[in-house]
């Protein structure tokens, strides 16, 4: 195996404070560094004077260097887009979840072939700017064929896929006894035939929605999952306060995702819990609706991601450095804080210790940025400077 040595760092984050020659922030900056990588694997970190011999000698340019930005919520698998729901909605018309029917078409009616191209073309958008490991779930099938056959695709570019059939009631469920039947096929054949292609299981807990599951559906559906061997992840308090955020704390879910509407109790719940609280600003950009309170979550001690949500409906940026852009001016982080969200805190919500940091042993997922420091990501926010090294 070739070992590839990358110099010329003038600026490292390695979100890992206990290395001796950080300053010790939770950023655990190292200044002038190398890091050394052999297939895949980081095998040395550290003062670019003490740098090892290796095969390969990659030099920088004296730019910063960041742990690869870690998406951990996007719906990738879909076909078709919702642009024009976008402008109505920009000129006043409200989201309530129910053009999602709308992608669900354009995706059963998709070829493996063009789904296949579609995602491997918006997981190479992620790479260019600067995101490694990404979550991703399906939700546009809806049915049992064709969520099973998102997984299976999903699979091909990530371990990170979430089974999402519980992402709202399809039209053809709507009426009378429907939305049981529905719940019954999601936790019955639905889940007997993703569970194989799926690490996780996800719900849309949202009572404010029509399409979407109260909170007592979600725990029947989480709860299948469970006794499937799926690990949880919730949709919660996006529209409004809900039973979301407690539910995932109650059942032990690795993150509960939006947040935006929170109680007091809802954020004392998640404090004391492992459950992550993930937030995607992107969605609330693009939905003019009013941002999740980070700087509160931060506080009560809450563990904090940021996240895409790419997506057709709500959210149709694959773009880290622009929830980090958002949540810096908008939502109360600290630009040191909103980094280590979408790197460390994203890999906490995926339950992994491999990835989001850099250090010995880790994944070799390193992001170039085209600036000498991390500070840029916010302060020069719509300009392309991170992209993947390796
Ligand atoms: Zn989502």
């Amino acid at each position: 195996m070739t070992s590839t040595a990358w110099t010329g760092i003038t600026e490292l984050v390695t979100n890992d404070p206990a290395h001796p020659e950080s300053d010790g922030s939770p950023l655990g900056i190292i200044a002038d560094a190398a890091v050394v990588e052999e297939g895949g694997t980081i095998t040395w970190v550290g003062a670019e004077h003490r740098v090892p011999d290796t095969d390969e000698q990659r030099d920088v340019g004296g730019r910063a260097v960041i742990p690869s930005f870690v998406d951990s919520h996007s719906h990738l698998v879909f076909a078709g887009d919702r642009s024009a729901e976008f402008a109505a909605r920009m000129t006043g018309a409200p989201y309530d979840g129910g053009g999602i029917a709308v992608s669900m078409e354009a995706t059963r009616a998709a070829t493996d072939e063009e789904l296949r191209a579609l995602v491997g073309a918006r997981v190479a958008e992620m790479h260019a700017q600067g995101t490694g490991l990404v979550e991703i779930k399906s939700g546009y099938g809806l049915d049992v064929r064709n969520e099973a056959r998102a997984l299976r695709i999903a699979r091909e570019f990530t371990e990170e896929t979430t089974f999402l059939g519980a992402h709202v009631v399809p039209p053809e469920f709507r009426d009378g006894a429907g939305r049981t039947e529905y719940l019954d096929l999601v936790c019955g054949d639905m889940l007997a035939a993703c569970a194989p292609h799926a690490r996780w299981i996800d719900v849309f807990c949202e009572p404010n929605s029509a399409y979407a599951f109260t909170g007592e559906e979600s725990e029947r559906v989480l709860r299948s999952g469970l006794a499937a061997g799926l690990e949880l992840r919730v949709h919660g308090n996006q529209l409004g306060h809900g039973p979301g955020a407690q539910l995932a704390v109650a059942l032990g879910a690795a993150s509960v995702d939006h947040c935006t509407f929170l109680s007091d109790a809802d954020v004392d719940a998640l404090a004391g819990s492992a459950t992550v609280a993930t937030l995607l600003p992107g969605v609330e950009f693009s939905t003019k609706s009013p941002y999740p309170d980070a700087r509160r979550l931060l506080d009560a001690g809450v563990t904090v991601a940021l996240a895409s949500d790419c997506n057709p409906g709500t959210c149709y940026s694959s773009s880290i450095p622009f929830a980090i852009a958002v949540a810096v001016r908008d939502m109360g982080m600290t630009p040191a804080e909103a980094l280590l969200a979408a790197t460390a805190g994203a890999a906490r919500s995926l339950r992994r210790t491999d990835v989001g940091v850099i250090r010995r042993g880790a994944r070799a997922d390193l992001t170039l940025l085209d600036a000498p420091s991390y500070l840029h990501l916010a302060y020069r926010p719509g300009v392309p400077i991170a992209r993947r090294l390796a």
